[in-house]
């Protein structure tokens, strides 16, 4: 009785589901995840009311973190939420087309699977930037383009004139759908300002990285007024719990801003130091250029060194199969010590 694309549907390997066999002194760098913990409590601990359905309140927090209007802002279950309501908005099922660029996050592909959305894949180019070219000869009954912006797993961000070159390129007939899940980690590349130009433009955000709270499950669109409107249509009628709500505003609140900025830093130092380390061994291919809270790295042989960490109960992502990620592995950055244990651990298998 099952829906057939739901039947035959390679779903979405989440890291959780991939490894849950962990402990405390497991290490894991396998989803991108804070290394750094930040304590909250609850300030309402009643529930017997539904939540607001868009709270006003954390809404006005979050425009003042991006500098946008309330009108451009929406709250949803993470930005895997985001990327969900976006297709059921706008896309016809088994007509309508979404276009993404491998490598890249799987849940563009699963999500489309699930409400039977058809899609293009246009591989990226060997820099990993889109192949504009390629991109126009693909567009006819494309809805929806989404860009990782810096792409997961690669690490990357997209140039912006591309981007715009693309913006320009599809106005009034394509969403372009730019997900910066990362963006905190080279916050100069953001491309909000652009929202009050382009009316074809939506941004995903979440608090799951940057902000290190993947437990919280609370994401953010961020796009023209028109568009908040209509996905206000689609979007469940409470969404959002009243404790993620709570929480969500207090890591908003200004001073926990200043420490999400600092372990920002702290990360990307952690990224440098590791990368430094990691240069000459002769284990490695390659690192790829990373903007983000993770590193992209080409191995001669990513299966050994994968089940080497493993059994040193340090966990990182396997990318090899990925037509062009062969012996890839996606390495989180975590804490200083975490990086020392697996530089240490590395140092080992690279004699
Ligand atoms: C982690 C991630 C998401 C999902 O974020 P949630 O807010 O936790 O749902 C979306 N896009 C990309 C590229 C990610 O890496």
């Amino acid at each position: 009785m099952v829906r057939k694309n739901i039947f035959s549907l390679k779903p979405y390997k989440s890291a959780r589901l991939l490894h849950n066999n962990i402990n405390n002194n497991t290490i894991l760098l396998n989803a991108n995840e804070s290394p750094i913990i930040s304590l909250f409590s609850l300030n309402k601990k009643t529930f017997n009311k539904y939540p607001e359905p868009q709270s006003r309140e954390l809404i006005n927090f979050y425009s003042k973190y991006v500098n946008l209007n309330y009108k451009n802002i929406l709250v949803t279950r993470g930005a895997d939420e985001g990327i969900d309501i976006i297709m059921r908005t706008f896309c016809d099922p088994v007509k309508e087309k979404i276009l993404f660029c491998p490598p890249t996050y799987d849940m563009y592909r699963v999500n489309a699977e699930i409400l039977n959305i058809k899609y293009i894949m246009i591989n990226s180019l060997n820099n990993w930037e889109l192949n504009i070219n390629f991109i126009k000869k693909n567009l006819y009954n494309i809805k929806i383009i989404f860009i990782c912006h810096p792409n997961n797993p690669t690490g990357n961000c997209i140039n912006k004139n591309n981007i715009i070159k693309l913006l320009e390129l599809v106005k009034n007939k394509i969403i372009i759908v730019i997900d910066e899940a990362y963006i905190e980690f080279c916050i100069n590349k953001t491309l909000v300002n652009l929202i009050d130009k382009y009316h074809n433009l939506i941004i995903l955000r979440t608090l799951s990285k940057a902000f290190g709270l993947a437990g919280l499950r609370c994401g953010f669109i961020l796009t023209n007024s028109k568009i908040i409107n209509i996905l206000q249509k689609v979007i469940a009628p409470y969404p959002i719990p009243n404790p993620v709500i709570d929480i969500a505003i207090q890591a908003l609140y200004p001073k926990n801003l200043i420490i999400m900025k600092n372990n920002v830093k702290k990360i990307i130092n952690n990224k440098k130091w590791l990368i430094n380390n990691l240069k000459n061994y002769k284990i490695i291919k390659k690192i790829f250029y990373s903007e983000t809270n993770f590193v992209l790295i080409k191995f001669f042989n990513s299966h050994y060194i994968f089940k080497e960490l493993y059994k040193k109960k340090i966990i990182v992502r396997n990318q090899n199969h990925e037509n062009r990620l062969k012996n890839c592995l996606r390495i989180t950055i975590g804490t200083f010590n975490e990086c020392k244990k697996l530089i240490f651990e590395l140092k080992k298998l690279s004699c």
